[in-house]
């Protein structure tokens, strides 16, 4: 029996229109809908006149959910995911059931659609070249941590998923490694109250407590390029400094190379330190 398709459909981010005519119709054609959030997906699916039969599948059940419809996509039954806001797989379920699905050889076809990270970049002025999406910033000490740190060096623009209630906290955060840096606020995107807040960071952790509703930060890249300036320097760990090339791509025996340089240091230095890395 021919397997069945597993389409990734993306569906609005708040306004209802911004959906394509094509997921329309692959979601009219399907033989199942799998969402995140049920009742979420029928408030769209009853915009269009769809009706279709709906499986949850969400962070909770993920696993389970993705080894039952990988049964019927074996049957034959074309499957269409979605979430509840955007491109399903960006900080929203979907990677488990996508990795089964290659390693079943089960075809899969992505539907594009809105996004919300990519259209608060595009309007917000900053560089939009090289980006750099971090999704929502882990809660973990250690790796929130790591990640202000990759923030704090890096030259592309930065882009973050926050909830509104923990904005004031992770502004604090921030105002900790950005300095002059332009900051941003997207919020409410595609909706009424869509609104990009720019302003120094001390005058969004003041506003930060009536910033309601969907929100994401972006920071403009560190433009001062001082990753070799003693003061910057002194301010990184030799792991924080290994992190920032081995990010770039290059090879250990070239950071190692790098970091002596810029640290006006005998390569050996180095070397004893990373050579069991
Ligand atoms: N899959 C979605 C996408 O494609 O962007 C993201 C889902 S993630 C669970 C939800 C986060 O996305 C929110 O906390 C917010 O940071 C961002 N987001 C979603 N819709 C938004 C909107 N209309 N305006 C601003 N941010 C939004």
């Amino acid at each position: 029996m021919e397997k069945g398709i597993l389409y990734i459909v993306a569906t609005p981010i708040g306004n209802l229109e911004d959906i394509t005519y094509r997921a329309i119709n692959i979601l009219q054609n399907v033989d199942i809908i799998a969402a995140e959030d049920t009742r979420h997906t029928l408030k769209l699916l009853n915009y269009y006149n769809i009706s279709k039969h709906l499986i949850s599948y969400h962070r909770h059940n993920e696993e389970i959910k993705s080894e039952q419809l990988i049964e019927k996509l074996k049957e034959g039954k074309n499957i269409a995911l979605v979430s509840d806001a955007g491109t399903p797989g960006i900080c929203d379920p979907g990677e488990i059931i996508i990795k089964k699905c290659i390693e079943e050889k089960i075809k899969i076809i992505p539907v594009p659609g809105a996004c919300a990270f990519v259209n608060a970049l595009i309007c917000s002025g900053l560089d939009t070249n090289e980006f750099t999406f971090l999704g929502f910033l882990p809660l973990n000490k250690k790796n929130r941590k790591n990640k202000l740190n990759e923030i704090k060096i890096s030259n592309k623009t930065i882009i973050i998923y926050e909830a509104p209630h923990k904005l004031e906290k992770t502004l604090k955060d921030l105002e900790e490694i950005i300095e002059e840096r332009k900051i941003i606020i997207a919020r409410e995107l595609t909706k009424i109250h869509e609104e990009f807040i720019e302003g120094s960071i001390k005058e969004l952790i003041e506003k930060s407590k009536e910033i309601k509703g969907e929100i994401i930060i972006l920071i403009e890249g560190n433009k001062k390029e001082k990753l070799n300036e003693k003061n910057e320097l002194n301010e990184i760990s030799l792991e924080e400094h290994y992190a920032y090339y081995e990010k770039q791509g290059f090879e250990k025996k070239e950071i190692i190379k790098k970091i002596a340089k810029d640290r006006n240091v005998n390569r050996n230095e180095i070397y004893i330190k990373f050579c069991k890395k």
